[in-house]
């Protein structure tokens, strides 16, 4: 298996040389060049299989040659060991025909565990078997850090550099992240917002002469490649545990970089019967603009009570494009020019390919809200707010009540206390009590100015050579 830029540049890459890379070097995303297929009857005989069982013959085929088998299997196994539920991802029901897919029994209670937890391994991996050593860096706007940090903490190959906007993130979110004191995690607040953040380390990505000799810059945001292979496998789980591949099976998705619904996309390819693919977004709706009235004008960025979703140029998209656009790297190129100028128009064509399989859906906070009490009071269960907009988003769009419905649940509930209370829930969600004492543990982490020569020097003394 090989990987190519969506922008059409440069040549083909091994796996293990894309895990270890960010962006490639025309600009582009990395994508399969082809992508595996299974036969219903290949998939029929996964049913049974255990969530690490599944997850191996779901990634093998992408990691190739790059990993022996044994190898895979360990890595798999070693990534999913910390999950708190046997099922890894259970499926709850919530209504008929109706399921919530649960996937925050991660150690950070996001699904950002899913492929941060392996990504960790991986990258331990691969730089020991090279006799390397690397440099994550990464902007959050809340679970991304956690999550990474979670996954490289014990990496002995990995120094990792968090930047999070000063004070704008939540007290949960942040303590996740600075109560984490191993000498290899740095967590930088960065006077600025999230787009600081991130226009920041996109600028040490593409100079990275700051950095001693032999050492590379490593993405563990969703343009990472592992990120989005890891996360196929859920799809195919939940979708085993109803009765596929014989009956097919539609997904709800809380969408903010399209990293989570574009797997699902991927595990279609591959051959899992699924006949929706809904993508939920809050306020900032230019996904739902875009695939219903084909509108993909950036607008000023609105804060919500889903910050995950709170994503105006959804990165992964572009892998979703560059298939539409029958694998043409260099309309790729001038469509992305046209978004970053702020206005970007689908053609046809590719507008109806996309419709053949995903529809989307838009739900503001109040919405929201009131959903979270809706579901609450229908059956006790209580969602976090991607959730909720998830289900909104499923509830809304889905076209039958044959066919599964399945929203994906993408955090815990006690990650978001405030809007939680804010829809009417009595008293405080409950952390898992191997969080429980987050607020009286020490905390570490270094303020900074939105200034690169300060962050690249900061850096650089902290790499140890
Ligand atoms: C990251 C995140 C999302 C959005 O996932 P994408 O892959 O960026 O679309 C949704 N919900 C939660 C809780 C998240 O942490």
């Amino acid at each position: 298996m090989r990987y190519i830029s969506t922008r059409g540049g440069g040549s083909p890459k091994t796996f293990e040389q894309v895990v270890l890379t960010g962006l490639a070097p025309d600009g582009g995303l990395y994508v399969p060049n082809e992508i595996p297929h299974f036969s219903a009857t290949a998939i029929a005989g996964w049913q049974g299989l255990s969530y690490q069982e599944l997850a191996f013959e779901v990634m093998q085929p992408y990691a190739g040659d790059c990993i022996p088998e044994e190898s895979l299997r360990a890595l798999i196994d070693r990534a999913y060991s910390n999950f708190r539920h046997a099922s890894i991802a259970p499926l709850v029901q919530t209504g008929s025909n109706e399921w919530v897919l649960e996937l925050f029994h991660g150690p950070t209670l996001a699904f950002k565990d899913f492929a941060l937890q392996f990504l960790g391994h991986l990258l331990d991996y691969s730089l020991a078997k090279r006799d390397q050593k690397a440099v994550i860096m990464g902007a959050t706007s809340g679970d991304t850090g956690s999550a990474a940090i979670e996954g490289c903490r014990r990496s002995k190959h990995v120094e990792m550099f968090i930047l999070h906007p000063h004070q704008r993130v939540s007290d949960v979110q942040r303590l996740q992240m600075t109560t984490v004191l191993a000498g290899n995690v740095h967590n930088i607040a960065l006077k600025g917002n999230f787009d600081d953040c991130q226009n920041m380390v996109k600028a040490c990505f593409s100079d990275q002469s700051f950095l001693p000799e032999n050492r590379q810059l490593v993405a563990v945001n969703s343009i990472n490649w592992a990120r989005i292979m890891a996360q196929i496998v859920y799809y195919f789980w939940a979708a085993l545990q109803l009765g596929g591949p014989q009956r097919k099976v539609s997904f709800a998705v809380p969408t903010g970089n399209f990293g989570d619904i574009f797997a699902g996309y991927l595990a279609a390819k591959m051959g899992l019967p699924i006949e929706q693919l809904v993508i939920a977004t809050n306020q900032n709706d230019i996904l739902h603009r875009c695939i219903s009235a084909n509108d993909h004008r950036t607008l000023p960025l609105v804060q919500s009570l889903a910050p995950s979703m709170d994503i105006m140029i959804s990165s992964n998209f572009e892998r979703l494009l560059f298939d539409a656009y029958g694998r043409d790297g260099a309309q790729i190129a001038a469509l992305m020019g046209a978004a970053k100028r702020g206005h970007m128009q689908l053609s046809e064509a590719a507008l109806q390919e996309v419709r053949q399989l995903f529809s989307s859906h838009r739900c503001d906070d109040t919405k929201m809200l009131k959903i979270i009490d809706q579901v609450y009071t229908e059956s006790g269960y209580l969602m976090d707010p991607h959730t909720a907009i998830g289900l909104d988003a499923a509830r809304n769009r889905r076209a039958n009540g044959v066919t599964p419905m399945i929203t994906l649940a993408t955090a815990h509930p006690a990650k978001f206390p405030d809007a939680i209370k804010r829809a009417g829930y009595v008293g405080e969600p409950e952390l898992p009590v191997h969080m429980a004492n987050l607020f009286e543990r020490p905390e570490r982490f270094d303020v900074l100015d939105n200034d690169r020569a300060a962050v690249e020097s900061f850096i650089s003394q902290r790499v140890v050579t």
